[in-house]
């Protein structure tokens, strides 16, 4: 059997320092974020980075970026959070090279909303299904439809199941009438 070389040996390779954010230039997954093989399974390469720089991952707790740059894996540019923070992390993020595809949601004429509004709909965990269709002019069904994916899918990939999971959740603490 071949002996694995030793993974900060084999993170530290894959890795462009030559700008502010440290850029993954390994493999990506579909969601743009960096990945190396341990044990065999992919892992994220920013889990990665943030671990060898302070220890394992809490249980149930994300690494999200300050960045808003999926590959970057300099660890003063993630921090710690809750898969809540990771939604609103996520639907923050620009746009990344390694991530295939545009959005084309925003050429369907009859769309009411746009990408800008659904990604703010996204990040928002603490308004209301209605308080949101009021501000945006459409109804309580259509914010929740965007908040769990139903529409607006994302057409890179599919929407992540945490993500949908802490949705669902949090649908819980809210009215939604
Ligand atoms: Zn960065």
């Amino acid at each position: 059997m071949p002996k694995f070389r030793p993974i900060p040996i084999r993170f530290n390779e894959k890795i462009d320092k030559s700008g502010d954010c440290w850029l993954w230039i390994g493999a990506c997954n579909k969601d743009g974020y960096g990945q190396l093989l341990v044990d065999r399974k992919p892992k994220s390469a920013h889990r990665i980075a943030w671990e060898l720089e302070n220890g394992t991952i809490p249980d149930g707790m994300s690494v999200c970026h300050k960045c808003d740059t999926r590959n970057c894996v300099r660890p003063d540019h993630l921090f710690i959070g809750t898969h809540g923070d990771n939604i609103r992390d996520c639907y923050r993020k620009k746009r990344h090279p390694c991530v295939k595809g545009e959005y084309n949601a925003d050429r369907n004429p009859s769309a009411v909303l746009t990408w800008d509004q659904v990604r703010e709909i996204r990040c928002n965990n603490t308004d209301s299904h209605s308080s949101l269709g009021r501000r945006y002019g459409v109804s309580h069904q259509t914010i929740r439809a965007v908040r769990l994916g139903m529409t607006w899918k994302e057409d890179s990939n599919k929407f992540p199941d945490h993500m949908l999971d802490d949705i669902q959740f949090m649908e819980h603490k809210m009215d939604i009438s």
